[in-house]
């Protein structure tokens, strides 16, 4: 049987940013929210609890890290995380920015149901990813020496 996620992550071709066994990408369904990101473990595993010690660590501190960029990039007021696998079953873990503007059915766990219809534009999607991913890159850039 084949993994959807197993098979992104081996395409690879909308990674934003790699690291200590994850790869960070902008969700791959349409949605109304501008700068939705997941992070999935490079390595099949179903959930967290499958996660060595080692993983959970750095997806803790990968994901501060993008929510901080999410924060300051995009000017969101806050950052949801969501780790349900009930549909696919490899651990991924939704980031997903709350702006001021965001309407009461687009916050929290109802941005997962929001009709196709209010979906933003692909482009805009792919804008919003890429200033996070820029803000990412400066931020690394600023810690080296
Ligand atoms: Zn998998």
């Amino acid at each position: 049987m084949t993994c959807t996620a197993c098979q992104f992550v081996a395409e690879s071709a909308r990674v934003l940013l790699r690291r200590d066994g994850f790869i960070l990408h902008a969700i791959t369904q349409p949605t109304p929210v501008r700068g939705w990101l997941v992070l999935t473990s490079e390595r099949h595993a179903r959930a967290w609890y499958d996660l060595t010690a080692e993983e959970a660590a750095a997806v803790g501190a990968l994901a501060r890290e993008v929510m901080q960029a999410q924060l300051e990039s995009l000017h969101a007021e806050h950052v949801y995380a969501f780790a349900i696998g009930d549909v696919l079953q490899h651990f991924h873990l939704h980031l997903v920015p709350r702006f001021a503007t965001t309407p009461a059915h687009h916050r929290g766990r109802a941005a997962f149901d929001a009709p196709a219809a209010e979906a933003i534009s692909e482009a805009e999607a792919a804008g919003a990813a890429n200033e996070v991913k820029t803000y990412l890159e400066r931020s690394a850039a600023d810690v080296l020496p």
